[in-house]
């Protein structure tokens, strides 16, 4: 299809963006062109302005799983935090893919719809969890997944629905430059919600999350072995040791940064761990935190 769609102009297409302001790592370099569209329209239009001027599509969340290049981002990032809204339809909650996690839940309880309080907790937006099926206490995001309705780089609208197949654990369904624009949840109906409100509540204090600044998500997935927090501390890769980046030790798969740190750091540490665990425990770590730009060994 080609890209005719109505131009809009509520959003603000920034040059050169210092996208260390834009994960939660707060490392890494600028994006060559950087928006964050409020509506579905805006979305479409950014888009259309990238198809023209031929950039590659870069997308993200509140950027609390990612690891931005030093060298920055070539084309366009695209980030759907600012894209807000939610409707319920029965079981079905509907939602727009920059709403955080955290109101999602709270919004469902009110409407008396439970089933995400385990995930209580994480930071990040609906669209960020469906993209890497956020797991915690057991509960992922596949598990209520109805669908989502995605834009692709040519402009096109589809909508990918609930086959499980699409998710494995904390691996994107959505290819690179598909930005999802709406995400459907299906839910369980219940009148318990003050139990609800108390076990959100309660998950929420036993993940006891730090601050977001200056700390990832799991940079590797759990292996079929052992959970890859257990095989990072085996390895005896936690802590500071005079870096500028370190597994924390009560993490152990999330990265902490102090200031001054660069994402090149972070991948150094990365790429030791990758090797470190497999020369002592012969596992071989698989990535889960996505890559954004150019990284070289
Ligand atoms: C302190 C801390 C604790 C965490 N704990 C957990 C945990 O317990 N369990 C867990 O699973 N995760 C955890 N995370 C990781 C992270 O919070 C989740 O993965 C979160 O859902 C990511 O959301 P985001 O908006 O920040 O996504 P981003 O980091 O911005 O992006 C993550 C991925 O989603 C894709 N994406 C984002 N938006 C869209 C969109 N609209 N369309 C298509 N693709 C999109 C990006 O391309 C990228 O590949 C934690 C992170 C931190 C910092």
């Amino acid at each position: 299809m080609a890209l005719q769609h109505q131009k809009l102009s509520s959003f603000v297409l920034t040059e050169n963006m210092d996208m260390s302001r834009h994960s939660s790592l707060s490392t890494g370099g600028r994006a060559e062109y950087y928006a964050e569209p409020r509506s579905i329209q805006d979305t479409i239009h950014v888009v259309e302005i990238a198809y023209k001027k031929g950039l590659p599509i870069t997308v993200i969340g509140s950027g609390t799983h990612v690891l931005v290049a030093d060298d920055g981002i070539p084309g366009l990032v695209i980030s759907t935090a600012g894209m807000k809204g939610m409707s319920i339809k029965g079981d079905l909650i509907i939602t727009a893919p920059g709403e955080t996690l955290d109101n999602l839940i709270n919004v469902a309880i009110e409407h008396n719809l439970i089933g995400l309080e385990e995930i209580a907790g994480i930071p990040g937006t609906i669209a960020g969890a469906v993209s890497v099926n956020a797991v915690a206490n057991g509960r992922s995001i596949s598990d209520v997944f109805f669908y989502a309705d995605y834009l692709t780089a040519n402009g096109e609208i589809h909508r990918r629905p609930c086959f499980h197949d699409y998710f494995k654990k904390q691996k994107s369904a959505f290819k690179n430059g598909e930005i999802m624009i709406s995400i459907a949840l299906r839910l369980i109906p219940s009148r318990k919600t003050a139990e609800a409100r108390e076990r959100k509540e309660n998950y929420v204090e036993k993940m006891f999350i730090p601050p977001c600044r200056r700390f990832s998500g799991e940079i590797f997935r759990d292996t079929p072995f052992m959970s890859a927090a257990e095989a990072i501390k085996k390895a005896g890769l936690t802590g500071k040791n005079g870096r500028g980046a370190e597994f924390s030790e009560y993490q152990p798969n999330s990265i902490f940064t102090y200031p001054g740190c660069s994402s090149g750091e972070v991948y150094n540490l990365i790429r030791e761990a990758e090797v470190t665990v497999k020369e002592k425990l012969g596992i071989d770590l698989e990535r889960s935190i996505t890559l954004l730009g150019n990284f070289t060994d």
